[in-house]
């Protein structure tokens, strides 16, 4: 009789002890639920190479800066939605947005049928063309100069699959040796010191390198097709190429677009 009694009230403590944790859970969970009054904002996961001025750079905060930076930012404004930046190897950028790492590319990419089979463009943003760097004074005229020269380039850019197939099978420009750097400076940096001949670079990099090696260096026209950048998302997601386009109108109608080209381009 004893050990029933004994064993009811074990019964009694223990169950009110659930219903205590119990309570006590569900006030918990109310909490935090008022804050989730407002749904937390959307991220858009940006991936760059913010080594690729003035379209993107990493500025004196140590931040990702550049035009397609401050783009970005506007089109997740009119998204409601937070940015954040990947910044990484031009050439992962595309695998990234396959393995989800990322939502965006916005890195001055030019629109090519190649790229077209692994991501879906947004509407494009830029016209631009490569340019060949050469020393002042060099004898180098146009791209048909380039003729057994040691040609430097940024890995897995545009100016590389031009330069490199005609290494391997066009033989247009008749190019000794393609050298490839993971960062455009860094091309220009073996230009300064004599290692290579020409770096052929997009145009608007290619004039903030001029300009930061004043009297070293100088930028012609390559006579190569011109290229047209737009923004890539992963093959598929319509409902983010969607908005992206919505936004870039509207950025574009309002005047927004403008005011970044003066402030970062011109
Ligand atoms: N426009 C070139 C390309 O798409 C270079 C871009 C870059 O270096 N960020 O390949």
């Amino acid at each position: 009789m004893k050990k029933r009694i004994l064993k009811s009230i074990t019964l009694l403590l223990v169950s009110s002890l659930i219903a205590v944790t119990f309570i006590g859970c569900s006030n918990d969970t109310s909490s935090p639920s008022t804050k989730v009054d407002a749904p937390p904002a959307a991220t858009l996961v940006m991936g760059t190479n913010a080594e690729f001025p003035p379209f993107e750079f990493v500025g004196d905060n140590g931040q990702p800066d550049g035009f397609d930076v401050a783009l970005v930012k506007e089109i997740a404004k009119r998204m409601d939605a937070e940015i954040k930046i990947e910044n990484m190897e031009f050439k992962s950028l595309i695998g990234s947005l396959g393995n989800g790492k990322i939502d965006l590319v916005a890195a001055g990419m030019t629109v090519t049928e190649e790229r077209k089979k692994e991501v879906d463009f947004t509407q494009a943003y830029f016209t631009a063309n490569q340019m060949i760097i050469i020393p002042t004074g060099d004898s180098i005229k146009s791209a048909s100069d380039l003729k057994d020269k040691v040609v430097g380039v940024q890995e897995g850019t545009t100016g590389d699959i031009i330069i490199s197939e005609d290494d391997v099978e066009v033989k247009e420009y008749n190019v000794k040796e393609v050298k490839r750097y993971k960062k455009g400076i860094d091309a220009v940096m073996d230009l300064v010191n004599d290692r290579i001949d020409a770096v052929v670079i997009d145009s608007n990099p290619a004039k903030e390198y001029v300009a930061s090696n004043e009297g070293k260096i100088v930028a012609i026209q390559s006579g190569m097709e011109t290229e047209e950048y737009a923004m890539a998302v992963k093959k598929g997601n319509t409902e983010l190429l969607e908005k992206v386009n919505a936004a870039l109108t509207e950025i574009k109608e309002d005047g927004t677009y403008d005011k970044l080209v003066k402030e970062y381009i011109q």
